[in-house]
């Protein structure tokens, strides 16, 4: 069987360096950022997090408004499964606010 392929979007946030300035969300044209409602992060600071990852599209408004470049943003040619695999692989890349293209 072929496997459906669609341009998706992927993101990774440095958790500990944002400030939960709500931008991002406020940026988002999925609505899918939102700030931790108690957890904090290593500076105190309730942080940002996808809620629906899987709609993200990668368009890098979240990233463009965000003060401290704390989130990469990626663009993927994956299906739903390889993507939560690419996520997870691009997690422990050290890239910060910038937008890579991974085909
Ligand atoms: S890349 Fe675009 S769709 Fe994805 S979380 Fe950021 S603002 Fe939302
Ligand atoms: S814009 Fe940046 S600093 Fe502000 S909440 Fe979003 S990720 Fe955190």
């Amino acid at each position: 069987m072929k496997t459906m392929f669609k341009k998706r979007g992927a993101i990774v946030i440095d958790k500990d360096r944002c400030k939960g300035c709500g931008l991002c969300s406020a940026a988002c044209p999925m609505n899918i950022m939102s700030r931790t409602k108690t957890e904090v992060n290593a500076k105190g600071y309730l942080y940002s997090y996808q809620t629906q990852p899987e709609l993200c599209v990668g368009c890098a408004c979240c990233a463009t408004v965000c003060p401290d470049s704390c989130i990469s943003v990626y663009k993927v040619n994956s299906s739903v499964e390889e993507l939560a695999s690419a996520v997870t692989q691009l997690a422990k890349i050290k890239l910060r606010g910038r937008t890579t293209f991974v085909r």
